[in-house]
């Protein structure tokens, strides 16, 4: 009844798997027992004593079940498969907790543009840091699942989660999904490059949704070339990407395109050169 004609279970399939006492209590061991792929197999016996169920017919039918989407028959006995394992770290990351939901917060940092007081929200698992007095500045918006508030102040949350976008974007523009691990494609928006207020540069995964608009600097924020020559400027290359100096751009090749980037800061002028793929050329002070 699946829509898949193969022998893979549609979603509908391996999510309706789950939804059986025996079935979970499997899961539930194999997973509180699982660290990583060099965890120890659980054996039959074990994992039948430990679910708690006697009668061999009905264990085996309902393992048998699971085996293949959730479970894997390995030497020695059995293991998590990666989606059930995946499955539950997603499950961990986004777990409601309303005595810590903080859906709307005060974010020591200052709008670009106009100076005021920023403001962070949490909403179905994105943390946002925006300008409540002006419409000029665009934001920041990331996935961050709300396991990320414990045991973290506000700002600290914020902070993770912009040091997190960094790493992703970095990982992405290195040709890879963050999220899901497969290819992704640039696109550099040239008119925007030049123009100003929209994220000229976009990044998104050729399997999975996901998709991230970024302004010219914030790929680069983990490339040692870029972030010497920022330092050498005496810019603090640590600080929220929207609290660093505007940097200026000009497309010096359309074909192959080059894009020459400017960034003023107390000890002088970082300059580097960008094209299509993101890479990075001649990078130095001026
Ligand atoms: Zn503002
Ligand atoms: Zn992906």
């Amino acid at each position: 009844m699946g829509d898949d004609p193969g022998e893979q279970p549609s979603m509908r399939e391996a999510f309706a798997l789950l939804g059986h006492d025996i079935r979970l209590d499997i899961l539930v061991v194999l997973l509180d027992e699982w660290v990583a792929a060099y965890t120890e197999p659980t054996t039959y016996a074990e994992l039948m004593d430990a679910v708690g169920v006697s009668d061999s017919g009905k264990f085996n039918y309902h393992l048998g079940r699971l085996h293949g989407t959730y479970v894997e028959k390995v030497d020695g006995g059995y293991v998590p498969t990666a989606a059930a394992t995946a499955l539950y770290r997603a499950v961990v990351a986004h777990r409601p907790d309303r005595a810590r939901d903080r859906t709307q917060f005060e974010v020591d940092s200052e709008c670009p543009r106009c100076g005021a007081r920023l403001v962070g929200t949490h909403e179905r698992g994105f943390l946002s840091v925006d300008c409540e007095s002006c419409d000029d500045w665009l934001g920041f918006s990331y996935p961050f699942p709300g396991n990320g508030f414990r045991g973290r102040t506000d700002d600290e949350a914020v902070r993770a989660a912009h040091g997190r976008c960094k790493q992703h974007l970095g990982v992405a523009r290195s040709g890879q999904c963050p999220f899901c691990a497969a290819t992704t494609t640039i696109e550099v928006e040239r008119d925007a490059i030049v123009a100003g207020n929209e994220p000229p540069i976009e990044i998104r995964c050729d399997s999975c949704s996901f998709h991230v608009g970024s302004h010219v600097l914030f790929p680069f924020l983990l490339d040692p070339d870029v972030t010497a020559v920022l330092s050498d400027a005496g810019i603090d290359v640590e600080r929220y990407e929207w609290e660093l100096p505007e940097p200026t751009t000009r497309v010096t090749s359309q074909e192959p395109l080059r894009i020459h980037v400017e960034v003023d800061g107390p000890d002088g002028t970082a300059t580097f050169v960008i094209d299509d793929r993101l890479d990075v050329s001649s990078g130095r002070l001026e």
